[in-house]
């Protein structure tokens, strides 16, 4: 680029000083640069945008808060493990009948096959089923616990659900200790198993009718979304119901209601909020303050019950010696 002689710089800089005239258009002119930023500039998977209010979050920062949007605490879904991470006492989790995997009773075929499609989640997810089962401690006292994995057949229950939460509750009815199921499942009762995933529903409720009966303490945490035959099983007969802020839960899914009933359904609906003020569920606990509110409960209900007098209630790090 040439330079412009010095003369014609102070022609310029005396008329900027007289006034308004001569480069008047120049600066009342509005000046918009289009910049093309080429998508593959941007590194993929390091952004996400809040499915509720749009915010684009770093991922980052998305995971150390637990999945919950900073900006509207919107709860993203979990992995299983990542569930058992956050609830259980760090190292305290040990994994039972993980070596349990569903058969193909109806030779299911369909886009897929059965197999085709177990064989598919199984390594996109690490999992065996749509299930982690084991028991662990709640800030010192111990549980059986499972939780589901939604993004395995949409967390559906096969038999391998079924039973391994079955296992789960009767261990903790022979250790007298509480059960806890978490549940984050779209699907319902896994329909490639037909009759014998309709089972599993009468299978788990009926273990948990005897965890009851031993006066025992079951706390359903309900997440985003439990629906279907899991809602209509375990996931709905809780002592305790805690749902997730926001969470989808019921049986039939919104739109089929409004095709069926040919009404628009209310505000809402379906959600943890409307649910809690139907009686449906017994409170709504954030993400962050659900391991110390399930303590509190643990504790309110176990210490002092004439059934559980002594050790294996008592939280894992006290002492049943007494020292007087
Ligand atoms: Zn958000």
């Amino acid at each position: 680029m040439a330079h412009a002689p010095v003369s014609s710089l102070k022609d310029g800089l005396s008329a900027r000083a007289d006034g308004k005239n001569k480069f008047m258009a120049l600066f009342g002119r509005k000046k918009f640069n289009i910049i093309n930023v080429k998508k593959k500039d941007i590194p993929a998977g390091l952004w996400v945008q809040c499915k509720e209010c749009s915010s684009t979050i770093y991922k980052k920062e998305l995971q150390n808060n637990q999945n919950v949007c900073p900006k509207c605490e919107f709860h993203f879904s979990l992995t299983a493990k990542e569930r058992i991470d956050h609830l259980l006492d760090l190292g305290s989790f040990k994994e039972h009948d993980s070596d349990l995997v569903s058969v193909d009773p109806l030779k299911f075929k369909g886009p897929k096959t059965y197999k085709e499609k177990l064989s598919s989640d199984q390594k996109l997810t690490g999992l065996r089923d749509a299930v982690i089962s084991g028991e662990g401690t709640i800030n010192g006292w111990p549980v059986m616990v499972a939780v589901t994995d939604s993004r395995f057949i949409m967390g559906s229950m096969g038999s391998v659900v079924g039973e391994r939460i079955t296992r789960a509750i009767e261990m903790a009815t022979q250790r007298r200790i509480p059960v806890i199921i978490v549940s984050g499942s779209g699907g319902g009762a896994r329909m490639y198993e037909g009759v014998f995933s309709l089972m599993q529903m009468a299978k788990t409720c009926s273990a948990l009718a005897r965890h009851n009966e031993a006066g025992l303490l079951h706390i359903s945490v309900l997440t985003n979304p439990t629906m279907a035959g899991i809602m209509a099983s375990f996931a709905g007969v809780g002592d305790i119901i805690m749902a997730e802020p926001k969470a989808l839960i019921g049986f039939t899914g919104p739109r089929v209601i409004e095709q069926t009933i040919r009404q628009k359904l209310p505000e809402g609906f379906q959600r943890s909020e409307f649910l809690l003020e139907h009686g449906l569920i017994d409170m709504i606990v954030e993400r962050k303050e659900m391991k110390d509110r399930m303590a509190k409960i643990i504790e309110f209900t176990t210490s002092g019950s004439s059934d559980n007098p002594d050790s294996s209630a008592a939280p894992a790090d006290v002492s049943p010696v007494e020292t007087s």
